[in-house]
């Protein structure tokens, strides 16, 4: 409405009208853009209604923009986390046999606003039950609650018995009727329910071909291969016919190995890959989405869970930790692409999801690489660089500021202090923005 109304006063006074069509100038103190390698100094940023419009240099104040000074801060391009759970409540069994959908919606309601207000404008949620995931992006589409831009699976596939499979590690006679919508068996049944996921309005989808850690028993061992070749293809060809990327949760080198090959767009975790698997990344251009926070609070958190058939997920984790580690630092040097993704899923609050950088910068990563893996890496996994994950001319104006340096301190983007999404200022704790969404002045 405003620059609805600004464009009609601009046409009567005879104004040119770029001056008056821009509702917005940012003045960044410094830019990391996204997409350069080096910073810049002072320099504004163009914002029309959600887009940002034009990045130029020296600070410009066009007639009739609202200035917002962030001349004393790092600005970037809002954040993306390509690995989420936002309605999964990881408590144990409890949880699993006494909540319902609903409630875990409810619950992802309270961590899209904390990743949002974190600096995560947009994320790749890549497992939820019962449609909870594409209930909160509606909401969130719709206005209704705060959150980030979601890309959603609707619940991740793999085989009975494996850790997609509800059952798992629950007395047979536990039953819920929609437990079926996440376990696959045979190519069949991977093609039918795929093309299901796509009607009901998954953006991607997610696969586990080898074991993992957050759940108990052998059968689910991370470095076991639990889906066979025919299944993973049946699920790549399918999803790739309809316009979906697969996601392929893989801890062990077989299974990476295997679903690198059969062309998945990423792998998951990816713990047990080597010099060989980070050929088939650069190869097949997949992207590694390391999650190399998680094992460290499983291990902490998941000492609850009883063991079955003599692996717990606390050991599993333990075990795993530091090989994801030693794994994501070669990965790196080997130049296997790396988008940002945490998998903390409630074992942190989701305010906490940027502590995930300070990790991947103490294993090697360089923080401009780390800030390129949640923003123009993720927003290229995703399929939305056009979009997100950058400050350019024609993205949505997703954009937050930090005080310091992340370059010099990467944990700076743990205290991120302005948040706008979509031209919409949500967070502003530097108070320089005089109309704020989720602001407590
Ligand atoms: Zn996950």
């Amino acid at each position: 409405m405003r620059s609805l109304r600004l464009a009609i006063i601009g046409l009567l006074l005879g104004a040119t009208a770029p001056a008056w069509a821009n509702d917005v100038v940012i003045h960044a103190g410094h830019l990391i853009d996204g997409v350069n390698a080096a910073p810049r100094d002072n320099v504004s940023i163009l914002v029309t209604n959600d887009r940002i419009t034009a990045v130029q240099p020296g600070f410009v104040t066009p007639q009739g923009a609202e200035i917002i000074d962030l001349s004393h801060a790092t600005v970037l391009p809002g954040l993306i986390d390509s690995h989420t759970h936002v309605t999964y409540r990881r408590g144990g069994f409890a949880e699993r046999l006494t909540g319902n959908d609903m409630e875990d919606a409810l619950h992802g309601t309270v961590a899209v606003r904390q990743l949002l207000l974190g600096g995560f404008t947009a994320i790749r949620n890549v497992g939820a039950d019962g449609g909870t995931d594409l209930a909160l992006k509606h909401a969130i589409e719709r206005g209704d609650i705060v959150g980030p831009r979601m890309w959603v699976s609707l619940e991740y596939l793999g085989p009975s018995g494996g850790a997609t499979d509800p059952a798992d590690g629950i007395d047979s006679s536990w039953h819920n009727d929609h437990w079926g919508a996440s376990v696959i068996d045979g190519p069949e049944e991977a093609i039918k329910q795929v093309r299901e996921h796509k009607r009901r309005g998954a953006d991607l989808i997610k696969i586990l071909p080898s074991g993992a850690v957050g759940n108990p028993g052998d059968a689910s061992d991370p470095r076991a291969s639990m889906m066979t070749e025919a299944e993973i293809k049946a699920v790549v060809d399918t999803a790739h016919s309809l316009g979906m990327k697969v996601a392929a949760h893989a801890h062990g080198k077989g299974a990476i190995d295997m679903s690198l090959r059969l062309g998945v767009d990423s792998i998951e975790h990816g713990t047990y890959g080597d010099a060989e698997s980070f050929k088939l990344y650069k190869e097949h251009g997949a992207y590694l989405v390391p999650t190399v926070l998680i094992p460290e609070l499983v291990a902490q958190k998941a000492r609850d869970l009883p063991p079955q058939g003599g692996l717990s997920p606390a050991e599993k984790a333990a075990k795993i930790t530091g090989v994801i580690r030693k794994m994501f630092h070669d990965a790196y040097l080997a130049g296997v692409k790396i988008a940002f993704g945490t998998d903390v899923a409630g074992l942190l609050p989701f305010d906490g999801n940027a502590r995930e950088f300070a990790v991947m910068v103490h294993e090697g990563m360089k923080p401009m690489d780390a800030i390129f893996a949640a923003t123009r890496n993720s927003a290229d996994l995703i399929g939305a660089s056009d979009r997100i994950g950058s400050v350019q001319a024609g993205r949505y104006a997703d954009i937050i500021a930090v005080s310091g340096n992340p370059l010099e301190d990467i944990t700076e983007l743990e205290r991120v202090k302005f948040v706008m999404k979509g031209g919409q200022v949500y967070r502003d704790d530097l108070k320089v923005a005089p109309h704020c969404v989720a602001c407590m002045r």
